[in-house]
């Protein structure tokens, strides 16, 4: 095969990253391998194999290494994290641009602190399964390029089969990236990453600021998409927030079934400081720490600097609320915009969580024109419908359409993906097949796979989602 990579991460200094092989496993097996995506890369499918998705076989021009980083864990600092079950091979470059191919669960690294360096593989295909379903939904997302069992056992709860997932990223840069050269005061260090950014995601910068206001809209966007179709990050740290503006790190993520601003899945995170309804102010809270770390390299007084970033942080919300005025409106049919829209969405939203109405499916009812049968509190529906077919008959184009192409029929719903994974865990990987597949199609379902689209039953319901690391 022809040498594909060119790794730029590699060319940092060596206090960026430890160069070292991901550690060899006893059996692999090809679980999936997603050939749209290889050939869109450059790399023909059949090159990757169970040797080189798990990682005991390299491919060509790969060097790997594990990166360093640092965090705030749910408000905490962590002065040192990094790549602790996960290899960064290289970096393809194409018509594409450039991207990051890493092996997840590829065993211990200098920064794998008291884990084992591995996965099992629940969380390798539900970040399968939910990093598809995004890319299809169109969120910038980090993909998965293929995965394969270990054929050794993880030791978890109990002994589950080990997997590595091989992803693909625009680059795996964190905002924790940064803080980990800020804290240590390496202002060299945060220069070449600044420099290193700005060539990789945003070009059009020119500077720290102008890089972090890149960052900041791009951010911004991704909330607004995640908003809009339910999706519960659940582990919003800042080592889990990519500066290229992709979602990554599907740990304990959900989408939800019943619509409620206050929801949390995540197990571990018990004051629900990244509830659904939080997840603006928590990306804020994130990009303020982005800020602080590249306040070093910002030119002249410092109080005037630290103005000028808050400044630039404060228009999150510039992008924020447009960008989720639009994909809402779009949700109840409108491409124009009116005076009342807002209330006519917030109060549709109000009365989905007074119902305890399914999100995806409730939506999906609107675009068939009603969704009575979702909206039930007392006399709900029938006091925001009218206002909303008024609304719609000054519509100039199509709302039908406009509802299609922004509610998605199919969402990776909690219930199917952990049916996926409980056969899995026995060996049977026909539902993980099955649930990726139709997921790539996720407004414009197959018929057969409608049953995908069903809400869960009351003992179906997911109500915790775990790392499950
Ligand atoms: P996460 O919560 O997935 O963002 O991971 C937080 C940190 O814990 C990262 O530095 C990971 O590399 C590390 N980590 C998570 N699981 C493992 C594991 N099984 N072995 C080693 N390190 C891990
Ligand atoms: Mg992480
Ligand atoms: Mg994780």
């Amino acid at each position: 095969m022809r040498e594909i990579f060119d790794n730029s991460y590699a060319r940092l200094p060596d206090r960026f990253y430890t160069k070292l092989p991901p550690v060899t496993v006893a059996d692999p097996q090809v679980l999936r391998v997603n050939d749209a995506l290889a050939r869109e890369l450059g790399i023909d499918p059949d090159t990757l194999t169970a040797e080189v998705l798990t990682g005991n076989t390299l491919l060509p021009g790969s060097e790997p290494l594990a990166q360093v980083y640092a965090g705030h864990q749910f408000g905490g600092w962590v002065p040192r994290l990094g790549d602790g079950r996960a290899i960064l091979l290289g970096e393809v470059t194409g018509d594409f641009g450039r991207r990051d191919i890493q092996l997840k669960g590829s065993g211990v690294t200098p920064y794998s602190r008291n884990g084992d360096g591995r996965a099992w593989v629940g969380p390798v295909m539900r970040e399968y399964i939910v990093s598809e379903a995004m890319h299809a939904l169109g969120v910038p997302t980090t993909r998965a390029l293929g995965a394969a069992l270990t054929g050794e056992g993880v030791q978890r709860e109990r002994r589950y089969p080990g997997a590595v997932l091989m992803r693909v990223a625009a680059s795996h840069i964190r905002v924790g990236t940064f803080q980990y050269f800020a804290a240590r005061g390496d202002r060299p260090a945060l220069r070449l990453l600044l420099d290193h950014c700005i060539a990789r995601h945003y070009p059009q910068a020119d500077g720290p600021l102008s890089f972090f206001a890149e960052v900041v809209a791009a951010q911004a966007r991704l909330i607004a998409n995640w908003m809009s179709l339910g999706f519960i990050h659940g582990v919003m740290n800042t080592d889990n927030m990519a500066v290229s503006g992709e979602t990554i790190d599907y740990g304990p993520c959900a989408f939800m079934d019943a619509y409620h601003p206050h929801t949390v899945f995540s197990s571990i995170d018990q004051q629900g400081r990244y509830a659904f309804q939080s997840q603006a102010n928590m990306a804020v809270w994130n990009l303020a720490q982005l800020a602080t770390s590249l306040l070093p390299l910002m030119d002249g007084d410092p109080d005037h600097a630290a103005e000028e970033a808050t400044r630039v942080l404060e228009s999150f919300v510039e992008y924020f609320s447009p960008e989720w005025m639009r994909l809402f409106r779009a949700k109840i049919g409108l491409v124009t915009e009116e005076d009342g829209d807002e209330a006519l969405i917030t109060g549709l939203l109000s009365r989905m969580a007074s119902s305890q109405a399914d999100f995806t499916a409730t939506f999906t009812a609107l675009t068939q024109g009603d969704a009575s049968q979702h909206i039930t509190d007392d006399g709900a529906w029938d006091s925001w419908a009218p206002d909303w077919t008024g609304r719609l008959e000054q519509e100039p184009g199509d709302p039908k359409r406009t509802m299609r192409a922004a509610n998605p029929v199919l969402i990776p719903r909690n219930h199917r993906v952990e049916e996926a994974i409980r056969a899995g865990i026995d060996g049977d990987y026909a539902p993980f097949h099955r649930l990726v597949d139709a997921l790539a199609q996720p407004f414009d379902p197959r018929s057969d796979d409608l049953d995908l689209a069903t809400p869960p039953k009351p003992d179906e319901r997911v109500l915790r989602t775990f790392c499950g690391t």
